[in-house]
């Protein structure tokens, strides 16, 4: 059993308001609105926390609120949901109560996640969505992307990234074209089951899954994270 309260503590350290946006299976969810004015051009969603037996994106999103983002705010505002699976997170499982995976289930209308998440959503739109993984037999990093524009920035991110750690040598297959090596694109067959695909759908122009290997140290895995995202919003950056 992980302790899910040390998160809900660590949030509210935070010196930010912490909104409750719904409660599943008796644990809440949180999300987080980062923005220095109401007109801030571009929308960033970051998201952790998906498969409850992957806290190295839980741990990534709490160090990002956690840090002094004030430049980046200047630019950006964000959205921020730390862990969209806090059941899973305290039984250290992929799935949520049920033996459900919510990152299969976004096109399913009764899934108490799915439907915090779709509310929590709105009408936003994103100039990114980044979601947090890790991946259990890798031995090293990989990432998705999907772009609209099919301007892919996941070749540079991949770069980036190597400076934290190894890039994984297997292609992790689920039907995704390489975009690069270690850069798998968000594929139109899978629909929009995945919160991913659904983003690319509905809220965002482009989007990121960041995978780090469950073998690294925490804090490696977290920086491997904060490296993709960072990199994103630099390159997204200087990109207009
Ligand atoms: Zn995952």
């Amino acid at each position: 059993m992980r302790n899910y309260t040390e998160i809900t503590e660590r949030l509210k350290r935070l010196n930010v308001s912490i909104e409750l946006i719904g409660t599943a299976h008796s644990y809440p969810i949180h999300q987080i609105r980062l923005a220095s004015s109401a007109d801030t051009p571009r929308h960033i969603l970051i998201t952790g926390g998906m498969h409850g037996d992957e806290p190295a994106g839980v741990e990534a999103v709490l160090q990002f609120l956690e840090r002094n983002n004030s430049t980046l705010l200047k630019e950006f505002s964000f959205l921020v949901i730390p862990c969209i699976n806090p059941y899973g997170y305290v039984h250290n499982t992929r799935e949520t109560l049920g033996d459900i995976d919510i990152n299969r289930a976004f096109e399913t209308g009764d899934i108490a996640e799915v439907a915090i998440i779709k509310k929590a959503l709105g009408q936003n739109q994103f100039s990114l969505a980044i979601d947090f993984h890790e991946d259990y037999d890798a031995t090293g990093f990989y990432l998705y992307e999907g772009k609209r524009d099919e301007k892919y920035i996941g070749p540079d991110l991949a770069t980036a990234a190597k400076t934290i750690g190894p890039m994984d040598p297997d292609d992790p297959g689920e039907d995704a074209p390489d975009l690069a090596e270690g850069v798998y694109k968000v594929a139109t067959s899978w629909g929009t089951q995945g919160l991913t695909p659904y983003l690319l759908h509905f809220h965002s122009e482009h989007v990121i899954i960041s995978e780090t290997p469950t073998v690294w140290q925490l804090e490696q895995r977290a920086a491997l994270h904060l490296t993709i995202l960072d990199t994103a919003l630099k390159i997204i950056s200087e990109s207009t």
